[in-house]
C-alpha cells in the first residue's frame, strides 16, 4: 500500500495547471495569477502632498518661531486632480490638498493646522526639514519591481495593485470544473426524513463548500444509489468536468461498485488504497485530463482527505503557489495514546496560549463522525507505529480553514 507521501507525490505528478486566460478585475478574486505583475511605472505617479496644508521652500521657514513668524505670500489653492504647473519661488507658498501634485519649486510642505492666515499672507512658527509631509514618486512601488509573483491567489490587496496599474482584464490561469457524486442506497436529500436505516446525505454540501471556498466551479452536483445502471450514467455526465470527486462505494463492501464501474468507463487507476488514517480506500484515476478523486463515503474521512489530496490538487490545477497551509507546531494539551500502524491524521483544537500554539485532539475520532467536523480547526500528524506522545510534547499540525466554538 501506499504512503501519503508517495501518493500525494503521484497526485502531484498528475496534475498539470489549466489554461491561461483573462478574467475581468471583479471577477479575478480566489484566482491565481498567471503572470509575474511587474510594476510598468512607479508608484506613486508624481510627487503630491500627504497633507492638506501649504507648499513651501524649507529656506524661507529656517528663521520661522513662535516670536517671530515668518509670513509668506499665498499663490493659490491646488486641489486634488489639478496639474498644479505653476512653480512657486522663495518668499511664497501655495495651498495644497492631500494628493495633489508638488508644484515646482516647492520641497515640503506645511500642515494646515500650522499655520495662521494674515490677510493675503500666510504664517508659519516654526522651521520645516525638506521633504515633509512630501510623498514622491516611485517611493512606494519601483518601476520594474515584481509586485505580485505568479500563482498568487488574488485578494482585496492584489485587486488595488492590479487596478493602479491598469488591468482592467487579468492573467490568470483557468479554475477546474468539478464534479460531485455521492453514491449509496441509504441516502436522502436534505430535505427528505430518513426511513429506518436511511441518512441524509451531507458529503456533497461538505464537498461543494470545500471547492467554494477555492473559487473553483461547480458543474454537477448529484445522488445516486448503488445501482451499477444509474452509477454508470451518472459517471460519464461527471466525467465531463476536469475533477471529479466521488463519494462513498470505494471500499471492499458488496455494493462498492464505484471503482469497478470508472476502470470499465476507462479511467485509469493511479492509486487505490494508502496507508492512511482516517480514509484507507482513497482512490485516484484519470481519464484524458478529467481527474478522478474516489473518497469514502465516511464524513470525517473525505473531509481529511480532501484536504491533504484534492484541495492541494485543485490548487496546482489553477496554479497557485501556495498549495496548502503550512503545518505548524504544536504542544499537546493532552496525551495521544492511542495509534496505530497506519498514519493518521486526527482531528483536533488549536489555539495559541502564551505566544505559542497548542492542540488537543478530539476524544473521538471516528471517521464518521459529523460532530468532529464542526469541533475541529486543525489536523495533527500522528506517525504510524508512533509511541505514546505525552501531554506538552511538540507536533506537526495543519490548521483548518474551519471556525470552531
Ligand atoms: P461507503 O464508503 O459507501 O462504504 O460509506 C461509508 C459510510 O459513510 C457509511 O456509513 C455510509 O452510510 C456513509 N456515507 C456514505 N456516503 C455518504 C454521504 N454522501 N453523506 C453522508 N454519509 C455517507
Ligand atoms: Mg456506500
Amino acid at each position: 500500500m501506499l504512503s501519503y507521501e508517495d501518493a500525494r507525490a503521484l497526485v502531484f505528478e498528475h496534475v498539470k495547471p489549466l489554461e491561461k486566460e483573462q478574467r475581468h478585475l471583479i471577477e479575478s478574486q480566489g484566482l491565481a495569477l498567471s503572470e509575474d505583475i511587474v510594476a510598468p511605472y512607479g508608484m506613486p505617479l508624481f510627487d503630491n502632498s500627504a497633507v492638506d496644508g501649504y507648499a513651501v521652500q524649507a529656506a524661507d521657514l529656517t528663521a520661522a518661531s513662535r516670536e517671530n513668524p515668518v509670513c509668506l505670500e499665498k499663490l493659490g489653492y491646488i486641489s486634488a486632480g489639478d496639474s498644479g504647473k505653476d512653480p512657486l519661488g522663495s518668499g511664497q507658498c501655495v495651498q495644497i490638498a492631500t494628493g495633489a501634485p508638488l508644484p515646482a519649486g516647492a520641497d515640503t510642505i506645511v500642515m494646515k493646522e500650522d499655520i495662521k492666515l494674515e490677510e493675503s499672507l500666510v504664517c508659519f512658527f516654526q522651521s520645516i526639514p525638506k521633504t515633509e509631509n512630501v510623498r514622491y514618486q516611485g517611493e512606494d512601488i519601483p518601476e520594474g519591481r515584481t509586485v505580485i509573483p505568479v500563482g498568487t491567489v488574488i485578494g482585496p490587496a492584489q485587486m488595488a495593485v492590479l487596478a493602479t496599474f491598469g488591468f482592467s482584464r487579468v492573467p490568470v490561469r483557468r479554475v477546474p470544473k468539478i464534479s460531485i457524486v455521492s453514491t449509496g442506497s441509504e441516502l436522502v436529500d436534505v430535505d427528505e426524513n430518513p426511513q429506518s436505516g436511511q441518512i441524509r446525505e451531507s458529503n456533497r454540501y461538505m464537498l461543494a463548500g470545500m471547492v467554494k471556498q477555492e473559487s473553483c466551479e461547480l458543474v454537477k452536483m448529484t445522488m445516486v444509489p448503488d445501482i451499477p445502471k444509474i452509477l454508470k450514467h451518472e459517471f460519464e455526465d461527471a466525467l465531463q468536468a476536469d475533477v471529479v470527486l466521488i463519494s462513498g462505494g470505494m471500499s471492499v463492501g458488496e455494493r462498492d461498485y464505484a471503482k469497478p464501474i470508472l476502470k470499465e468507463m476507462g479511467v485509469e487507476e493511479i492509486f487505490w488504497k494508502i496507508k492512511f488514517k482516517p480514509g484507507k480506500p482513497l482512490f485516484f484515476g484519470k481519464r484524458g485530463k478529467t481527474l478522478v478523486f474516489g473518497l469514502p463515503g465516511n464524513p470525517a474521512s473525505s473531509y481529511v482527505l480532501f484536504e491533504e489530496f484534492v484541495r492541494p490538487a485543485m490548487r496546482q490545477l489553477m496554479g497557485r503557489r501556495i498549495l496548502e497551509a503550512d503545518m505548524v507546531k504544536a504542544r499537546l494539551d493532552e496525551s495521544i495514546s492511542k495509534t496505530y500502524k497506519r498514519l493518521h491524521f486526527m482531528r483536533g483544537q488549536l489555539h495559541q496560549q502564551n505566544g505559542e500554539y497548542r492542540v488537543r485532539p478530539l476524544n473521538f475520532q471516528g471517521s464518521h463522525s459529523i460532530g468532529s467536523l464542526v469541533e475541529s480547526n486543525a489536523l495533527i500528524r500522528v506517525e504510524a507505529n508512533s509511541p505514546v506522545l505525552p501531554k506538552g510534547c511538540q507536533v506537526s499540525v495543519r490548521p483548518l480553514l474551519n471556525e470552531i466554538g
